[in-house]
């Protein structure tokens, strides 16, 4: 039976890029985003080019009923052998001036849909004893970002929701990991001064989204079949 990867946040950026890469190692996709249904229709494309299918599935992570009733149907017959977490959101502000709103949405879409997506497939994982499951963090998780303390706190929650689930459903088979990535080109960090960010990475530039998803594409490989519960940083040196 073909492999199947499920990306959440796929139709641009570093999901995309993800898509891509695990398409053109063999996966069929099952690919996820909120609102860029062209974006993601055309990624879709690039990976049936590759002779690999892909299906989409449109949901917001952080709303359960649209998981339950986009994905569930899809859980009820096939396992994913791969789930990448990848969408994400921010909203950077200074902490006194954040918003209800500013902190609701970027701890929701990262947490709540880690719980919303993972939790289902993790149980099929666990009943099949094999699967595994790439959270995409940041090094803001790690370091602290001033202007980001809703995102730091979310990429850091990403961090201990990743090695508690691996301690749990080792035995199983099930291995979870998560890649903080640095500053990568893509509309997230478009508002960002990315010259001055430049100049303080050792590598001399931004990363780019192919970067991140050839360490995914390690990780979902037989060569990392050794290797749960870690953080692996993607960041050109900008946090040692
Ligand atoms: P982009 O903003 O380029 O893309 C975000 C992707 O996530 C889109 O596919 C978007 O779908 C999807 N998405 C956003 N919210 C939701 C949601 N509620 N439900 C489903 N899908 C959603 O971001 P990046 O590619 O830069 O970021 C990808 C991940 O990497 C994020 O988790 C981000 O935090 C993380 N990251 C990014 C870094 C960077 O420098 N770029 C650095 C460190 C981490 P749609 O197109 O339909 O809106």
């Amino acid at each position: 039976m073909e492999k199947i990867a499920l990306i959440t946040g796929g139709s641009r950026g570093i999901g995309a890029a993800i898509v891509r890469r695990l398409a053109a190692d063999g996966y069929d996709i099952w690919l996820n985003y909120r609102t860029q249904a062209e974006k993601a229709l055309s990624v879709a494309e690039e990976v049936r080019a590759l002779g690999r299918e892909c299906v989409l599935l449109p949901f917001d992570v952080s709303d359960d009923s649209q998981v339950t009733a986009v994905l569930g149907p899809r859980l009820e017959n096939r396992c994913p052998d791969v789930l990448v977490n990848n969408a994400g959101v921010s909203r950077d502000t200074i902490f006194g001036l954040m918003t209800d709103k500013e902190w609701e949405t970027v701890i929701t879409v990262s947490l709540r849909g880690f719980f919303n997506v993972t939790k289902p497939v993790v149980q099929k994982m666990v009943h099949r004893r094999r699967g595994k499951i790439i959270t995409i963090s940041s090094t803001s998780g790690l370091s602290g970002v001033p202007g980001q303390v809703n995102y730091s706190a979310a990429k850091a929650g990403l961090i201990g929701a990743t090695k508690a689930l691996a301690l749990e459903v080792g035995r199983r088979n099930v291995l979870v990991n998560a890649v903080a990535p640095g500053f990568i080109e893509t509309e997230m960090i478009g508002h960002l001064p990315l010259k001055e960010i430049v100049s303080r990475i050792p590598l001399g530039r931004l990363g780019k989204p192919e970067d991140v998803a050839s360490l995914v594409g390690f990780l979902c490989s037989p060569g990392a079949d050794y290797i749960t519960g870690q953080v692996f940083s993607v960041n050109g040196g900008i946090y040692l």
